[in-house]
């Protein structure tokens, strides 16, 4: 290995342009890399600055994104709050009386005359002949 090195050594010694022009060659080289280095440095950065750019807004948008559906589960709450409300009457759908859910004769309705009512339904009730009961909704 040391004969092929001072081999080599000898060779390059009796040939001093082959060395020069390795030299040269190795240190152009050298020269493009660390300026292909800069470079692709440069395009990482700006890159990287330019995706910190994107990525703030599309943040933003994940925060709005989060707190919505925070709004819409607290939607279905309501509507499930509202729900005991919207059958808040109780009709007797043989005697066509509307009781509040509270009265006690809607407590004492027989199941298979007992129908739930929202108050939207109300006016239609009416106009189906139903009338209020005088005992709670006097
Ligand atoms: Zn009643």
């Amino acid at each position: 290995m040391k004969k092929g090195l001072e081999k080599l050594a000898d060779f390059l010694r009796d040939r001093p342009l082959i060395l020069a022009s390795c030299a040269l060659i190795c240190a152009v080289l050298g020269a493009v890399l660390l300026y292909n280095q800069v470079l692709l440095n440069r395009t990482v950065q700006t890159k990287l600055a330019s995706a910190e750019a994107e990525t703030l807004p599309s943040i933003h948008w994940y925060d709005e994104q989060t707190t919505a559906p925070a709004a819409t589960t607290q939607t279905p709450v309501q509507s499930i709050e509202t729900e005991p409300a919207a059958a808040e009457y109780v009709v007797n759908t043989n005697s066509k009386k509307i009781h509040k859910a509270d009265c006690r004769y809607a407590e004492s309705l027989k199941p298979e005359n007992r129908a739930e009512a929202s108050e939207t339904q109300i006016p239609d009730l009416l106009a189906d002949g139903y009338t209020y009961c005088s005992v709670c909704c006097g």
